[in-house]
């Protein structure tokens, strides 16, 4: 399929929307009241720092809600303003966050089932509407919603907008898409179907070892066992590694996104002379400023004397994950959960360690003064974070020091 061609012939239909209905005064109000708090924005205003009786929090400079969400949220809530008597679906979370898709649903929005891992449209008519969630969707699944007569509304953010623009660029010099990410995350599978031949990797020694093929060769079978569902159709690492270029995942830890462009920057200097570089190896800055002031505030966080930080997060949000990752890097005790019910009590905690399924952690909460430090991934709502932070309030009053 030419996708450039089918996004711009896409743009310019009437059932296509971009932006919202009009409706930003209401929905805001509706926004305040349900993801808003007035606990986070007192804290916001200490200097993130809230001390109750031996508890001290330290929130992150920068944590929750970022823009991309923010916007992708008030336009679904405009969408179902705008059409109140429509059927209307969204073709997965809109974000990753529980509550937040759970209040869609109070709304009515349909969410597409999932059978055997494949998305079932079956029930999606001519008329309906159909929301695009902030990480976006398949080109292929645009395509046949358009055709199918569906209205879209389209709350992909604009960030990973930039990344389809950027494969579509490696694509027209026959570069190959080089993508770090993860293969399954729905960002990933939206961004590889726009591209031409791609290989997503995982992380940097998944790199190594596509730039270490690339210098040495290797073995072919093996390479292809080990990125068979990471690749394209028909991708053969023997020809498909000349030409390169970068593209992300917008919520992987921003410093590996670098090191790995950085790597393949080397990797083709080596291989091929310094003045044909720019014939093996293209790279534009697509790393998302809301990740990456996320994790710079978690950075600048873990520095401090921690005693233990809770990180906040749907379990299948990317972003939250890595920030996750850099506590456990700094070696403090860590749990990501996704809802103040998590905490059962002043002994257990409901947690998913990092990789790991969900896990009863005991005694988590110590005695004595306590510094807890608090971060939340994009798509958690302050109000979520807000709840946690009482709760802990609470558990702690409720036993002398
Ligand atoms: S994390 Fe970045 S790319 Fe993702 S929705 Fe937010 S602003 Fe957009």
């Amino acid at each position: 399929m030419d996708t450039k061609a089918f996004k711009r012939s896409l743009n310019s239909s009437e059932n296509y929307h971009r932006k919202g209905f009009g409706h930003d005064a209401e929905v805001a109000e509706s926004m305040q009241s349900e993801y808003q708090s007035d606990l986070i924005q007192d804290i916001r205003d200490r200097a993130y720092t809230l001390k109750r009786g031996d508890v001290t929090i330290r929130l992150a400079q920068a944590f929750g809600f970022c823009w991309g969400v923010e916007r992708a949220v008030a336009m679904a809530y405009e969408t179902r303003q705008h059409f109140p008597t429509e059927r209307i679906w969204i073709t997965n979370e809109i974000i990753h966050n529980p509550s937040v898709n759970q209040k869609l649903r109070e709304m009515n929005v349909l969410f597409i089932s999932v059978i055997d891992g494949q998305k079932d449209f079956s029930g999606v008519e001519k008329g309906d509407v159909v929301i695009l969630p902030a990480f976006g969707a398949s080109v292929q699944e645009m395509q046949l919603l358009n055709d199918r007569g569906c209205t879209i509304v389209d709350t992909t953010c604009p960030w990973v907008s930039k990344v389809w623009n950027t494969v579509e660029k490696h694509k027209k010099g026959d570069y190959t898409s080089i993508i770090h990410g993860k293969y399954n995350h729905e960002e990933t599978l939206a961004t590889s179907s726009f591209a031409g031949k791609y290989l997503i990797v995982l992380n940097l020694a998944e790199a190594e070892y596509v730039a270490n093929y690339i210098l040495n060769g290797g073995d072919r079978e093996e390479f292809l066992t080990k990125f068979r569902k990471s690749c394209s159709n028909g991708f053969d690492p023997d020809r498909d590694l000349v030409q390169i270029g970068i593209a992300n995942q917008t919520t992987m830890l921003k410093g590996e996104t670098e090191q790995i462009g950085k790597l393949f920057e080397h990797t083709m200097l080596k291989k091929y002379p310094p003045n044909e570089l720019n014939q093996h190896f293209l790279s534009f800055n697509t790393i998302c400023d809301a990740t990456q002031e996320r994790q710079d505030a978690m950075f600048d966080l873990v520095k401090e004397k921690i005693d233990l930080m809770i990180v906040i997060g749907g379990y299948n949000s990317s972003n939250t994950t890595h920030l996750q990752e850099i506590a456990i890097d700094y070696n403090i005790p860590s749990y990501h959960i996704d809802s103040v019910e998590r905490i059962k009590s002043r002994t257990a905690i409901e947690h998913k360690p990092l990789n790991q399924d969900l896990a009863i952690a005991q005694n988590w909460l110590p005695d004595g003064e306590i510094v807890v430090g608090i971060t939340s991934g994009a798509s958690t709502p302050d109000k979520v974070v807000a709840d946690i932070i009482e709760r802990i309030f609470e558990l702690k009053a409720a036993v002398p020091a």
